[in-house]
């Protein structure tokens, strides 16, 4: 039975004839994009409730010219789009078609070398030799009519052959296999530029932030997915030291995302401008970032669907499982203590429909995890970091300038501390920069500069936590680099309230 979705999305009818790879046909298919419906090999064209973009005949045990062995309906030929034959499905065209298929004296059996002839679309842009899996003991020994050949091992003439105008083709190896070098390639021929199957088959964008949920929740999507997933990184401006930089290696180069930058620093600082209460800079932070990001996406499906591929369709996202407590608590979200920094606003504008890989997870399960999924333990262990960052560590105005001295005096104290061994014992710190001056003396003169108040808290759930008795040892070092080493600093305190009655940011 053919599923609900055939008929929403152009689709490639996939013929099952007992081959131990079919279903790797339609999995190569899906990768790039296009919808594959798998059906019995005696399914009967009448009963089909869509019609294919394209026919792929699989792979199979039986020889076509045994009695009983399985056979298309012949109606097939009527719906006049392409097929495409592998082994067993290239025997059966040539074999119904009036040419013949023997059993041969030298079967072929694993990987083998195909030169390709002429200029078959099948082929277009592929290579000229191409080393391909095979696993055959029959094999066609005479083409029926109108065919051509288009490639061919030392050992078998017609490893492949068509019959362009029927758009009929053929294949003696097996393409869906990863030890055929290029049959993905080849099946995109066929199914995009032969059928011109359009890749409908949707995509999911989803923010990444290069903290440890939305890493895990983007690893486990391209796992999935592949390249349909798309991650976006918006830079705002108010991130952490080469934070950026550093994600962007992270997820691009180690973990293999794929992930697009987008740098809206200018665009967030220009908007900060002037603004000194917390909650508005935290909207304006949250506005800014589903504007980018929807603009992004945007970006990314007019790009796809300009290739042919498809409209997304999913936004990712890495809530756990203490929000959607928060969210069911019989009164419903409690007071509004801090506007959280999400995408929530993002469903509604682009009618996005979510998904949420770690929606069951509390945070000690997401971090196991991520080392199960052999992700780096230093973003593993990373602590937490706020959506509006540095902008509600920069007590009173956001500017650039300001970012710098609280980015670097954080940098400063975390290097510290990691030195220390002590990261992870700490759940959350980081500097504030405060809006006060106070008189110092540096080098016999006065200064009249800012302070930076290190934060440093330990909590298992982060709805209530202490502060952590650093060692003063340690404290001492840390004051001194900062106030040596960030100019417009020359006072560091440390903060030891617990929360509650404060909170774990300043702001
Ligand atoms: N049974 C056929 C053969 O041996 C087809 C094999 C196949 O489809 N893998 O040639």
């Amino acid at each position: 039975m053919a599923t609900q979705i055939a008929g929403q999305y152009d689709t490639i009818l996939i013929l099952d004839f007992g081959s131990q790879y079919t279903h790797l046909i339609a999995r190569r298919i899906r990768e790039f994009g296009v919808y594959s419906e798998l059906l019995a090999c005696t399914t009967k064209i009448a009963d089909l409730s869509f019609k294919p973009k394209g026919v792929i005949l699989s792979g199979g045990p039986y020889s076509v010219y045994e009695a009983g062995s399985p056979h298309v309906d012949p109606a097939v030929w009527d719906l006049k789009v392409p097929v495409l034959g592998i082994c067993y499905g290239l025997q059966e065209i040539c074999h119904t078609r009036g040419g013949k298929v023997e059993n041969c004296e030298k079967k072929e059996f694993g990987k083998a070398i195909i030169t390709v002839q002429g200029e078959s679309q099948l082929f277009q842009g592929l290579a000229k030799e191409i080393s391909v899996w095979m696993s055959h003991g029959d094999q066609v020994t005479k083409v029926p009519e109108g065919f051509t050949t288009i490639a061919s091992t030392h050992t078998a003439p017609f490893a492949a052959v068509e019959k362009a105008q029927d758009r009929i083709y053929g294949i003696q190896f097996h393409p869906e296999v990863t030890h055929s070098d290029l049959g993905k390639e080849l099946l995109e021929n066929f199914v995009v530029k032969i059928c011109h199957a359009k890749s409908s088959w949707t995509m999911v964008v989803g923010a990444v932030s290069g903290g440890v949920d939305s890493t895990i929740a983007a690893k486990l999507m391209s796992m999935a997915i592949g390249d349909r997933f798309h991650a976006i990184l918006v830079d705002n401006g108010v991130m952490r030291m080469n934070e950026c930089a550093q994600s962007k290696v992270l997820l691009q180069e180690h973990l293999g995302i794929n992930l697009t930058l987008a740098d809206a620093s200018e665009l967030f600082l220009g908007r900060l401008k002037g603004v000194t209460n917390p909650e508005q800079k935290r909207k304006i932070i949250g506005n800014t970032f589903i504007e980018v990001f929807e603009a992004e996406a945007a970006k990314i499906e007019k790009e796809q669907e300009e290739s042919g591929k498809g409209k997304i369709e999913f936004l990712l996202q890495g809530t756990l499982y203490p929000d959607v407590i928060e969210s069911i608590s019989f009164k419903g979200p409690s007071a509004t203590i801090k506007t959280h920094h999400n995408v929530g606003g993002l469903l509604e504008d682009m009618k996005l429909k979510v998904i949420e890989p770690l929606r069951e997870l509390f945070k000690d399960e997401v971090r196991e995890l991520g080392s199960i999924l052999k992700i780096d333990d230093e973003l593993v262990w990373r602590h937490p970091f706020p959506g509006p960052g540095i902008a509600i560590r920069v007590l009173g105005e956001v500017t650039p300038s300001q970012v710098e001295i609280a980015r670097k005096a954080d940098y400063i104290y975390i290097e510290e501390i990691k030195k220390a061994g002590l990261y992870r014992k700490i759940s959350q710190a980081y500097a504030a920069l405060l809006p006060v001056k106070s008189v110092g003396v540096m080098g016999d003169n006065r200064t009249y500069e800012q302070v930076i108040a290190l934060r440093a808290v330990e909590t298992t759930d982060f709805m209530t936590a202490d502060w952590f008795e650093m060692p003063y040892a340690l404290l001492k070092k840390i004051s001194s680099r900062i106030i040596n080493e960030v100019d417009g600093v020359n006072r560091v305190v440390y903060d030891i309230s617990s929360k509650p009655p404060a909170t774990i940011e300043w702001e």
